[in-house]
């Protein structure tokens, strides 16, 4: 097999490899946007592709999936069809909410003319992601796709080890190669700072700030609201996600659940109402359009307002919803990377000012493997070849692994 490089061999973000094999067929891995620097775009190879596979649904991964031609075939785990077309009808930008994917499920083996695709499900910061097993002409190829090893599905890993064993290649995410220890790592660990954090100012109003998607995460800061006897407040769009991975077998918060409700009325949140209305019959969501503005699920602005403090509000904008409600103050968590507080990502510099006039902490857990944990997994794999991918230093590799194949763009396995 021949693997091609078009974009992530040295950068976090714009992932998009290519595989062909002896036989003709041509597969795309990824379709990503992206994170920052220069725009990606899709390449000219992908329109000759038999396939394209998407490991999950964060954007740099499948953020240009609705450039491909529409005779190709865009495949991906149920979990993650789901959440792309969700994203997309609240945030047009993603541009996945009308491709029809084709669905698999881990550890189903998918065959593209001489090529078998095995997607295996890893532990990420978004439910349903996946590595791949690529086989072809006697030769194995294993790309992880981003993951981790401390999360709540610990064991996917070790089935993915064991199930993926000494590849002619492993393709494998570097976002923290670089080693930047982080104090917390799993999510037990993000329950308790946000419960500590909540217990701190426990006359405040909380916020909390992090991805819709990143359901693990909803359900730590759920899990210490209910430690803080505090009532969770989400928006329709994160009320959604929950609905769905409810309705896909996971137990995660749910709006009708005690200590939960939505932020579904007045005008700060009505363009998340315009979305739920262009979009909840092609997602399947009449009884949550039904449900979402009822008395008991629905909460509005003033009912908080009465008693602020018995509320953790994941909802935006911070700001506006302060000043509605009249809180000169507000306990803050912020719970995503550090890095989007940076002015590159955040140009109108809100974080920086919540923080100057707000208790404002910082409590995450990484999606992505740290660096002890990935020379473990990376030791247990054992392969042949080493190629490091969704990093922004893939040379620091080879300070461990002299082997290591970083800076080619096509490599034959
Ligand atoms: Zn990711
Ligand atoms: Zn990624």
């Amino acid at each position: 097999m021949k693997i091609i490089i078009h974009r992530g061999g040295s950068e976090i973000g714009a992932s998009c490899l290519e595989i062909q094999s002896g036989g003709g067929a041509r597969i795309m891995v990824e379709a990503g946007s992206e994170l920052e620097g220069e725009k990606a775009r899709l390449p000219q190879s992908a329109d000759f592709a038999d396939a394209v596979f998407i490991s999950h649904a964060h954007p740099d991964h499948f953020g240009l999936a609705c450039g491909v031609r529409k005779n190709i075939p865009i495949y991906c785990g149920e979990i993650t069809a789901k959440i792309i077309k969700t994203a997309s009808a609240f945030n047009p930008k993603f541009g996945g909410g009308q491709i029809p994917f084709s669905v698999f499920k881990s550890g189903e083996k998918i065959r593209v003319k001489d090529i078998l695709i095995t997607p295996f499900a890893t532990d990420h910061s978004v439910p349903g992601s996946c590595a791949f097993a690529i086989e072809s002409g006697g030769k194995k190829i294993l790309y992880t796709g981003d993951f981790r090893s401390s999360g709540r599905k610990k064991n996917a890993l070790k089935f993915l080890v064991k199930n993926a064993k000494n590849p002619d290649a492993l393709i494998v995410e570097g976002t923290r190669i670089e080693g930047n220890g982080s104090a917390i790592e799993t999510e037990f660990e993000v329950e308790e700072k946000i419960a500590e954090a909540l217990s701190a100012y426990e006359n405040l109003p909380a916020f909390a700030v992090c991805s819709g998607i990143n359901v693990d995460r909803i359900v730590s800061i759920f899990k210490a609201c209910k430690r803080a006897r505090r009532v969770f407040v989400c928006d329709i769009y994160t009320a959604l996600v929950l609905l769905q991975m409810g309705s896909l077998g996971a137990r995660v918060p749910q709006m009708t659940w005690r200590g939960v409700r939505v932020l579904s009325k007045g005008e700060i949140f009505a363009s998340q109402r315009r979305a739920l209305e262009a979009s909840f019959e092609t997602l399947g969501a009449s009884d949550f359009r039904k449900n979402v503005y009822s008395r008991g699920i629905s909460i509005s602005l003033e009912e908080i307002a009465a008693c602020p403090n018995k509320y953790l509000i994941k909802a935006n904008p911070i700001e506006a919803i302060m000043q509605k409600c009249g809180m000169p103050q507000a306990n803050i968590i912020y719970s995503m990377w550090e890095g989007y507080m940076d002015e590159k990502f955040d140009k109108k510099r809100r974080y920086a000012a919540l923080s100057s006039r707000n208790p404002f902490w910082k409590i995450h857990a990484s999606g992505h493997i740290a660096q002890n944990g990935l020379f473990d997994f990376i030791g247990a794999v054992s392969p042949k070849k080493l190629i490091p991918f969704h990093t922004n230093a893939p040379e620091k590799f080879r300070e461990k692994y002299p082997d290591a194949i970083v800076g080619e763009k096509i490599i034959n396995v």
